[in-house]
């Protein structure tokens, strides 16, 4: 690809167009090797796997691109990239995060960082008031959002808590799994650090476990993260990199097709008889619509939730009697998939029981929406 401003949907395509020197291949080469030759008086571009592993460089240079930051970083799994930069923090340091949100980085704040001396405050984001009487200036160090959030897709106006956070002397964070960088690019909007669990839609195929991290600055904030995934050695394997790289190439119409099939089954679904509620910020009754319409671009993602109007057993029932849908955790793959998430969740879940989380793949609409129709009148028409 010859240098110029191609648009993101171009450079995504050829995984911004990087040809291997050595053999003109047009894509990478894996090297199997922990370590590199050093000359002999110890010069080294590169020392050692856990450091610096090539097999990172052109994802990280594609994500930095995407979301317009200034360097990007893989790390092992979405959990190994959030909790790397909570990690970079000092006992403490104070901390505020939304109530609802990805369910295991809610429980480790709530235990482990807790237990470690950071100190964490939980608000409803929706509620900027909210967000502002939290902040304790001179002792918060990090403002952590989610946006679309699990499970019930509320809207936080990242710009809006840019400022709060920017007031208060602390920095802005946002998990942007959902939106993916098609949609949503946070740091355009003033946040300081993007962090997306790769797992989901950046690979997209649901074959493998990686996080990413992409910063606004190359700061001493960022130094010290990249520091924590170093010393701890949170770092995926080449392989599941390459593959990560792989599955990125098609991120644009993935996520494009996804969203508008999202769309059009929450239209559909809203006007269903035996749901209560469509949660997803594309339907213009949904709180938050307006905010996810100035900051999303082009989509509002492929993730919705319905409840079930008869209520948590019928909700169970509706899942067990799916035949296309797959009945398992995790989203942003080519495979829709359903999830009842207060079972998942367990006791203590803020979630409501009647409620289903729908992660819309690349299969037919209609199809998608009759089999969710038939599992909601109690056939089975497929199976
Ligand atoms: C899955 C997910 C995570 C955690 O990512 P892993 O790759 O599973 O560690 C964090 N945030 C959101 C929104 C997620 O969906």
């Amino acid at each position: 690809m010859q240098e110029r401003d191609w648009r993101p949907e171009s450079l995504t395509a050829q995984g911004l167009g990087w040809v291997d020197a050595s053999t003109q291949a047009i894509n990478p080469p894996i090297h199997m090797s922990s370590t590199f030759l050093r000359t002999p008086d110890y010069g080294t571009e590169r020392a050692y796997i856990r450091d610096q592993n090539p097999a990172f460089e052109q994802a990280e240079a594609l994500l930095a691109k995407l979301e317009g930051g200034a360097a990007a970083a893989l790390l092992a799994s979405g959990m190994a990239a959030a909790t790397s930069v909570f990690m970079a923090l000092k006992p403490g340091d104070h901390v505020v995060a939304p109530q609802l949100m990805y369910w295991s980085l809610r429980n480790w704040l709530l235990t482990y960082a807790t237990e470690w001396g950071i100190e964490v405050t939980l608000v409803d984001m929706r509620d900027l008031a909210a967000l502002r009487q939290a902040m304790r200036p001179g002792k918060t160090q990090l403002v952590w959002i989610e946006t679309p959030g699990n499970p019930l897709w509320s809207v936080t106006d990242i710009a809006a808590a840019a400022r709060i956070a920017h007031a208060a002397g602390a920095r802005l964070a946002v998990d942007s799994t959902v939106a993916t960088p098609v949609f949503t690019q946070p740091l355009k909007l003033g946040a300081d650090i993007v962090m997306h669990s790769a797992t989901k839609y950046l690979n997209g195929h649901s074959d493998l476990c990686a996080g990413a991290l992409v910063t606004k600055e190359k700061d001493a904030a960022w130094e010290r993260i990249i520091q924590v995934r170093y010393q701890l050695g949170a770092i995926p394997g080449s392989v599941d990199a390459w593959l990560l790289l792989r599955g990125m190439r098609s991120l644009f119409p993935r996520v494009r097709q996804q969203a508008a099939t999202a769309l059009t089954l929450a239209q559909r679904l809203a006007q269903h008889p035996a749901i209560s509620d469509v949660l997803y910020p594309g339907l213009p009754g949904f709180p938050g619509h307006e905010i996810a319409k100035a900051q999303m671009q082009g989509g509002f993602g492929g993730m919705l939730s319905v409840r079930v109007k008869a209520g948590t057993e019928a909700a169970k029932a509706t899942a067990a009697r799916v035949g296309l849908w797959q009945r398992a955790t995790s989203l942003g793959g080519t495979e829709s998939l359903i999830e009842h998430r207060a079972s998942i969740e367990g006791p203590g879940s803020p979630v409501p029981g009647d409620l289903l989380r729908l992660s819309v793949g690349l299969e037919d609409a209609g199809d998608l929406y009759d089999d969710l129709d038939q599992a909601l009148k109690g056939g089975n028409a497929l199976g």
